[in-house]
């Protein structure tokens, strides 16, 4: 037996996104000199609505920020609704409503993202508005020049890892693994996510609205104590051409011609006015290793499910956690480490990302017959008769276990047994 732990060094982050700042707490808690990079100005706060899965919840209490993520799961009498622009309102269930154990819990982004940010020890060097432009390694380590996008510097230096969690269009995968193209899978679908600034005014505060049209859909999430957020979800044929016109624009397009109905008109309004928002295309990086030497992808960057699986932001918690794991616990060198990691890993994440695949078309059905096959699955699923039938053998399916899986617990009793 060989000593225990790979022995710290000098590390890089590059990204200060969930996937980042998880690994960031891990390795600066075994010893590693951190230092985190990231290609905005300053934090980002707020976001989007999402759903953390036991996967990601058992990472978080690793973690030691499970109790300062927010459980903002609409309470009481919350109704998320399906609309039609005539004004028609039929009830629905919020998509992520689903029947896993642990239950699911919602909130921002920005929460889970802000509970990181303050767990992160004050040592771990933050600095804004750099990104990595060039990454050479040998044996011994890793050169990367980093560029300042405030001081217009180039600075080169030296680390013993880098992690890129620098998302799906990552920067480090580009320059370690190659090009975007040969990774990234398009699913032909486009979305745009933002804070609304007020609960839509036909709605009641609480209640949620989904609009499903063939192969275009919006849906305003509502939250416990905060403003609801809004998604559009959209088929398209020409990814490029989405890029073309601004957001407001194609948006406007895409769910014309007007009317557009009372809920969907407000919502299309406060987009084109927000500040911050997402607008961009659905893709899946796919890469047979996630690591090159001493270059490794985590989160997004490396196995991003899409939003469609609702297990990005957990599966960035828990990889970024269980990186920091294996590392304590591994008695062979850096390679072995980062492969087992990887194959700890891996199941999940190709479960995942076959689940974003699939549930594009439950999001947003691309004609008439899925809309009314998702509108029966609800009723269903509302039905005080048929629910508990229909909760149960869907709580029994691998696809709904897994989502609620400890993947470092139930990993560690593969790798011992
Ligand atoms: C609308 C929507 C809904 C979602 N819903 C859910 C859900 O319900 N459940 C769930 O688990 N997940 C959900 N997700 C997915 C989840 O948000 C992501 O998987 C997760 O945030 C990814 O985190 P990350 O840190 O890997 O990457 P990112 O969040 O992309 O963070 C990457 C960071 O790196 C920075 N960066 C990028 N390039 C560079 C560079 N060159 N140099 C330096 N820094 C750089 C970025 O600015 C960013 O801060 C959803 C996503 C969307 C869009």
């Amino acid at each position: 037996m060989g000593v225990t732990g790979i022995a710290p060094g000098r590390v890089l982050v590059v990204g200060l996104g969930i996937s980042g700042m998880a690994t960031a707490i891990r390795l600066r808690g075994l010893g590693w000199e951190t230092v985190v990079v990231e290609r905005a100005p300053g934090r980002r706060t707020g976001g989007y609505f999402i759903a953390t899965f036991g996967v990601g919840q058992a990472a978080a209490k690793r973690l030691g920020i499970y109790d300062a993520l927010p459980d903002r799961t609409p309470t009481g009498d919350s109704v998320m609704y399906e609309i039609e622009r005539s004004g028609k309102r039929r009830k629905g269930i919020n998509l992520f409503d689903l029947p896993v154990t642990p239950k699911p819990e919602l909130m921002l982004r920005g929460d889970v993202e802000q509970a990181l940010f303050t767990a992160l020890p004050k040592d771990v060097e933050v600095r804004y508005s750099t990104v990595p432009t060039k990454i050479d390694q040998d044996s011994d380590g890793v050169d990367v020049t980093l560029h300042d996008l405030v001081a217009e510097a180039d600075t080169t230096e030296h680390f013993d890892l880098v992690v890129g969690a620098d998302g799906v269009r990552s920067t480090v995968r580009s320059l370690v693994f190659g090009p975007h193209e040969r990774y990234l899978r398009r699913l032909n679908y486009m979305i745009a996510a933002f804070e609304l600034p007020k609960t839509p005014a036909t709605m009641r505060i609480g209640d949620g609205a989904m609009l499903n049209e063939p192969g275009r859909s919006m849906i305003v999430y509502p939250f416990k104590d905060h403003l609801p957020t809004a998604l559009f979800s959209y088929r398209t044929d020409d990814v490029d051409a989405e890029f073309t016109q601004t957001p407001a624009e194609r948006i406007r397009a895409v769910y014309g011609p007007p009317p557009y109905g009372e809920i969907l008109a407000e919502v299309i309004d406060d987009f084109a006015a927000a500040d911050t928002y997402l607008f961009d295309s659905v893709e899946q990086p796919h890469l047979d290793s996630w690591h090159r030497g001493r270059v490794v992808l985590v989160g997004d960057s490396a196995w991003c499910p899409t939003l469609y699986s609702g297990m990005g932001s957990s599966t960035g918690l828990a990889g970024g956690e269980l990186l920091g794991t294996v590392f304590e616990e591994h008695t062979g060198n850096l390679e072995d480490a980062l492969t087992d990691w990887e194959q700890r890993l891996r199941h999940y994440t190709n479960n995942f990302q076959s689940m974003g695949t699939k549930a594009s078309s439950l999001f947003t059905p691309s004609n008439q017959a899925g809309i009314l096959a998702r509108r029966a699955m609800m009723a269903a699923r509302r039905s005080s008769v048929v629910a508990p039938v229909v909760n149960r053998a869907m709580s029994k399916l691998p696809m709904m276990r897994i989502r609620g899986t400890d993947i470092a617990a139930a990993t560690r009793a593969e790798v011992n047994a």
